[in-house]
């Protein structure tokens, strides 16, 4: 299957191309040409399959052309090592966890799926991948690890000095092998600028063979689409999977995306909801027609502290511009910091779950935009003990860490301290 540009100025590319190029030549997102539906019997059984079953059948669709079956089996199989099960919280109302990866964050199986792709297309290749990833957090972790001890690819993770969380850093300065971090003297927006020059430096370029590891990857936003699957799967075993309204906390749209594949595809979901923090700008696309990009403010749910989403780009192409389709499609909701911590309070106090900052405003849209007869389900895209201090504050509590994120404190911080202008960075990258 080719893969065309959403800003239609680049030839279309093959799978790998896609990939290992990340953002088209006309600095356009990667498209499938094609979204295969697929046949009614696939859903009427779905409930009887498992977790890597169901992905494995989705992959062949997307990737199938592409991909021998054996080998997109195993790295369907390797990636999926754990479940995202679906939880009740109340009414009907629930959850699917997707935070069982092994940084607890959604983007465990983008990154982990992206990682075995890319050593796949770069196997036979003599020259190393470089991966560019940067990070306020919780992309580099799971980048990081989802790369760790892939043969041929090395990841750099740029990180703002003393700005990301001690569990956070944790989790990408102490794993070596095929990772390095690089520590900057700066904030996130100068990491994302030095990842940003670095792309477009040609004597880098010619030095080194660079990637990035975003989701602007196909590689990376795809496989996120298993996820709806799997909800959808879990509600039929529960008989509640008519009328399935599907909430996803969003920030740069990926996630959301993935889900409207999923759509494409025939799978049966009512409609969706795209749950906004204070970053409002896909909010009032919805109500306006205007989508007007603004810098990001700083909220309790940080991931999704995004001003000008990448992904809004897939989500017109999917619709071809209309804002009519999408706004039937899609519902928007927008929360302060106000509600969101009202929401986890409240939330404790009534079911006992503790949702984290992201899922909360999924919980919330749900909550008050669900209609008679619909059943919803709202994406929780990360364990709360991932924003522990916040959570606790809001709580007056101490939430549990678990072992797995414990594990990561063990370990021994190594990382290469860099300042924000490129040459310094330009210098470091071209004496490796
Ligand atoms: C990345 C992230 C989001 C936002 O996902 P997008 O795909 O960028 O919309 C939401 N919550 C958490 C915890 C995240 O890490």
């Amino acid at each position: 299957m080719l893969y065309y540009s959403t800003n239609g100025k680049a030839p279309k590319a093959t799978l790998a191309e896609a990939v290992v190029k990340g953002l088209a030549p006309d600095r356009g997102l990667y498209m499938p040409e094609r979204l295969e539906k697929l046949p009614q019997s696939f859903y009427d059984t779905i409930d009887t399959l498992s977790f890597q079953e169901i992905s494995y059948r989705v992959a062949s669709a997307l990737f199938g052309e592409d991909i021998p079956a054996d080998d997109l089996k195993k790295i369907v199989y390797d990636t999926l090592s754990f479940e995202t099960p679906v939880v009740h919280i109340d009414g009907n109302i629930y959850t699917e966890e997707l935070f069982h990866g092994p940084t607890l964050a959604f983007k465990d199986v983008g990154a982990r799926f992206m990682a075995r792709l890319l050593g796949y297309f770069n196997k036979n290749e003599k020259r190393l991948v470089n991966v560019l990833v940067a990070t306020s957090g919780d992309t580099g972790s799971a980048v990081a690890n989802g790369f760790l001890g892939v043969e041929g690819v090395h990841v750099y993770v740029l990180y703002p000095k003393g700005k990301v969380s001690p569990i956070q850093e944790c989790q990408f300065t102490t794993l070596g092998q095929n990772i390095t971090a690089l520590e900057i003297d700066g904030v996130f927006d100068d990491c994302q600028a030095l990842v940003k020059s670095a792309f477009m430096d040609q004597q880098l370029n010619d030095h080194m063979k660079l990637t990035s590891a975003n989701s602007i990857n196909v590689a990376r936003f795809l496989p996120q689409a298993f996820y709806y699957f799997n909800a959808y799967a879990q509600m039929k075993k529960l008989g509640k999977a008519d009328n399935m309204v599907i909430c996803v906390p969003s920030g740069n749209f990926g996630n959301i995306t993935a889900g409207l594949f999923g759509w494409f595809m025939g799978l049966p979901v009512k409609r969706f909801i795209a749950a906004n923090n204070a970053n409002d700008i896909f909010y009032k696309y919805l109500q306006t027609g205007v989508y007007s990009p603004k810098p990001s403010v700083q909220t309790l749910a940080n991931a999704m502290d995004v001003g000008d989403p990448s992904n809004f780009a897939r989500v017109l192409a999917l619709y071809k511009g209309s804002h009519k389709d999408i706004a039937a499609h899609i519902a928007g909701a927008t929360y302060s910091d106000a509600q969101i911590a009202e929401t986890i309070a409240d939330t404790f106090n009534r079911t006992g779950y503790v949702l984290d900052p992201h899922g909360a405003c999924g919980y919330r849209a749900l909550q008050e935009g669900l209609a008679d007869g619909e059943q919803g389900v709202f994406i929780e895209t990360a364990h709360p003990a991932k924003f522990k201090e916040k959570v606790d504050a809001i709580l007056g509590g101490d939430i549990e860490i678990p072992a797995k994120l414990q594990a990561f404190m063990k370990g021994t911080k190594q990382s290469v301290e860099l300042g924000k202008d490129f040459e310094g960075f330009k210098q470091f990258l071209l004496n490796q």
